[in-house]
């Protein structure tokens, strides 16, 4: 690691920080050298993000809006030049980058659509006829600074599921990308910072994990995607701080495809859900139960599919592979322990499951012949991988598919939109598709979380997406000048018995106890 001076117009940091290299995954090439920040570094950011915070709340819905769709013009007029940044820290395939400005676009639009419905005031009703007297509503305010840490497999449609309801809400916000994909996500902070005349309200703090954990030692609220592991560290240094914390973490999909299924959909449906990205997906495809009548044609066609597909780093400009390279070597070392302990417990590789030589390039590998007693069934792999399991009912399929500590998301595949539904309803994860994989993520008026240990509460989508960067004020006013309450000081025998007569007048269930008759 070198130790130059650096100063990042991106964090607003002015303290020395040593660098660290981004190297791309699949020729190893370095493609750029950034600062490693500290806590000193996230200290000054997170400053120049609070003192710029209340002028950018006070724009409103309307003027926050306009600065965002700034941003996604400039985002998209260099769009490029980003996808090549992106590309060249990832290793991804061309096609595989489509998503990023997807994201980006949907997201951005959605929210500044809908900022001003989501954040108005509201009035309640009191709920009895003493209420009467006040006039009740509930303010949203934001959060004033926001933390958003994700990790790398998306390196600008991550942030942007995340960033942009955040700053529309009001808030100002410090992200940490990826230490091993930070660079086209700083470039886009950057460009808001620089290139479209907005106020300084986010920053990227660009380092490793003790970024991270400074990050959530200055923000009023984080927000993380990543690994359980990280989650975990996240979610008690968040309570110890008293901070809100909302984790989005792995997955195990399931795709359950019944007999009566679109074969050749469901194939084509599992090769893209569960090897998009070179499966470097939350939301992937990474177990396959298929019902025993359509196992045999599912298995041949999914073979022969998956071996098809082009794997390798494609050239600048050419868009000649389907998928790129794993993110790292943590990552390659995953699958391929994943694919031999399925070997050693007696699976079966029908295409796929050796390394390539050169870079980190895993083909698309078939598993047959699994269970439940193998990792590659039970931990999340998060690589080109699909073990399909053959099961002889629904309810087998919907057991295994349950037998998870993961719950992100999952798929069904059937031609009977009842069975859909039957079988949807029982399914533990935070979504289900019909017939399609990974869809509803990309759906953003839906919720979007995990359940069980995929993670708490609603990541993005809808009015709960950017809600939670917000604080509900109650505001609760006097309708009339009167000079005191019953309930106020001094208390007397006469008023306190007045004040109880009223309470059970009001709200007890039946006469007896509304006249205070049982004593
Ligand atoms: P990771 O947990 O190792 O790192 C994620 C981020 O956390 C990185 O920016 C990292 O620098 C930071 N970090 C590490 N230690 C930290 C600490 N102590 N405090 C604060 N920040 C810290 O995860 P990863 O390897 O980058 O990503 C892969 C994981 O992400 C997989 O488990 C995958 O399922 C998950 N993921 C989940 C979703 C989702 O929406 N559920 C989406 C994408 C990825």
């Amino acid at each position: 690691m070198a130790t130059t001076a650096n100063r990042t117009p991106t964090s607003g940091g002015a303290v020395i920080a040593p660098t660290f290299e981004v190297r791309c995954p699949a020729d190893g090439r370095v493609v750029a050298t950034l600062p490693e920040m500290g806590k000193a570094n996230v200290a000054l950011a997170a400053a120049e993000l609070r003192a710029a915070q209340p002028e950018w709340e006070a724009l409103g819905p309307d003027g926050r809006g306009k600065h965002l769709l700034n941003w996604l013009d400039w985002i998209l007029d260099n769009e490029q030049r980003i996808l090549a940044l992106v590309q060249a820290e990832s290793g991804k395939s061309a096609g595989d980058t489509t998503i990023e400005t997807m994201v980006a676009v949907e997201v951005i639009n959605y929210y500044v659509k809908n900022a001003r419905k989501f954040l108005t005031d509201r009035s309640v009703r009191g709920h009895n006829p003493a209420a009467l007297a006040k006039s009740l509503r509930v303010f949203i305010r934001p959060q004033p600074l926001v933390g958003i840490i994700f990790p790398w497999n998306y390196p600008l449609g991550m942030p942007m599921m995340d960033v942009p309801p955040a700053l529309a809400a009001g808030a100002a916000v410090l992200t940490k990308p990826s230490e091993f994909t930070p660079v086209a996500w700083t470039e886009c902070v950057r460009g808001f910072r620089e290139e479209i005349g907005a106020p300084p309200v986010i920053a990227s703090i660009t380092g490793g994990g003790e970024a991270g954990a400074a990050v959530v030692d200055e923000v009023d609220m984080i927000t993380f995607t990543g690994s359980a592991r990280t989650g975990r560290k996240i979610a008690v240094r968040a309570a110890e701080r008293l901070i809100p914390c909302n984790l989005e973490l792995g997955g195990k999909d399931p795709m359950i495809v019944l007999d009566d299924a679109n074969i050749d959909r469901a194939v084509n449906g599992a090769i893209w859900g569960g090897l998009f990205n070179a499966g470097q997906a939350c939301i992937s495809v990474e177990r396959i139960y298929v019902q025993e009548p359509v196992y045999d044609e599912f298995v041949d066609k999914l073979t022969a599919k998956a071996g098809a597909l082009r794997v390798g780093m494609d050239p600048a400009g050419s868009w000649q592979n389907d998928f790129g390279a794993l993110a790292n070597d943590a990552q390659m070392d995953i699958v391929e322990r994943h694919v031999q302990d399925a070997i050693d417990k007696g699976a079966s590789v029908t295409t796929g499951g050796q390394r390539d030589a050169n870079g980190l390039f895993y083909p698309p590998t078939v598993l047959v012949d699994v269970d439940h007693t193998m990792a590659c069934m039970r931990e999340e792999t998060f690589g080109p991988t699909l073990p399909v399991m053959k099961v002889r009912s629904e309810e087998e399929a919907i057991r295994l598919a349950n037998d998870s500590q993961y719950g992100l998301s999952s798929s069904v595949w059937t031609s009977d939109p009842e069975r859909a539904e039957r079988v949807g309803r029982c399914i533990e994860a935070g979504a289900v598709n019909i017939n399609n994989a990974a869809a509803n993520a990309f759906q953003f008026p839906l919720p979007f979380g995990g359940w069980k240990e995929s993670g708490t509460g609603s990541r993005f989508g809808g009015a709960a997406g950017m809600l939670k960067y917000c604080r509900e004020q109650a505001y609760c006013s006097e309708r009339f000048d009167l000079t005191s309450e019953l309930h106020w000081y001094p208390y007397t025998k006469t008023k306190g018995e007045l004040f109880n007569r009223a309470v059970r007048l009001l709200g007890a269930r039946g006469l007896r106890r509304r006249l205070g008759l049982n004593g």
